[in-house]
């Protein structure tokens, strides 16, 4: 999955999900700030924070996300999604 092809199945799944980006792509300066590992997906613009007007059981979550090709966590105070197949390269970890 590219940066394009993910930026457009993160919007389609916030608009299925009734959802809004709250963090998405972070400069090497904020990822260090916020003590993001090196290999993030955030510093490379393949993950977005989501918050919903009306929070999704996390099963229909991550059924939907699963649908855009897409790996879904929740936070306390977001869900985190990224491309499903990012953490299979050996590129992330993530909070
Ligand atoms: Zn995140």
């Amino acid at each position: 999955m590219t940066p394009g092809e993910f930026a457009e199945v993160a919007l389609a799944y916030c608009i299925e999900m009734q959802g809004s980006e709250v963090a998405g792509y972070r400069t090497p300066r904020l990822a260090e700030t916020l003590g993001d590992d090196p290999h993030d997906p955030h510093r490379a613009g393949m993950a977005r924070d989501v918050v919903y007007d009306q929070l999704p059981s996390l099963a229909s979550a991550i059924t939907t996300a699963e649908r855009y090709g897409l790996f879904l966590y929740r936070n306390p105070s977001h869900d985190h999604i990224e491309p499903s197949d990012w953490r299979k390269r050996g590129d992330s970890a993530h909070a």
